[in-house]
């Protein structure tokens, strides 16, 4: 998993292709991540107390970290991301512009 919480991505597949949010939270057991507002789904909400209405919200759901790629920081484009040793250190880094993100 080279996606981390808060970092930008954008969606390479699906109905959401091509745009881009921050991720809110990662499942690293099934690598899926949640991204904010992409990958919409409407759920209805039953009323909780008598009288109430029954409404339609849209709620952000989990998708496969496989569909979306990490936004360079750097050169602001989907980038396939690598590892390398910086001073002990593993970081990552953009296969397109080779910057440190
Ligand atoms: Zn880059």
């Amino acid at each position: 998993m080279n996606i981390h919480k808060g970092d930008n991505v954008q969606i390479m597949a699906g109905k959401d292709r091509g745009k881009r949010g921050k991720v809110l939270d990662i499942e690293m057991k099934k690598s899926k991540i949640l991204i904010q507002g992409l990958n919409l789904f409407k759920k209805h909400k039953k009323p909780t107390k008598q009288g109430e209405k029954g409404e339609t919200i849209s709620v952000s759901r989990y998708l496969s970290v496989s569909s979306a790629l990490l936004v360079c920081s750097s050169c602001d484009k989907p980038s396939r991301i690598g590892y390398k040793d910086e001073g002990g250190k593993k970081v990552r880094y953009c296969k397109k512009c080779q910057a440190i993100i």
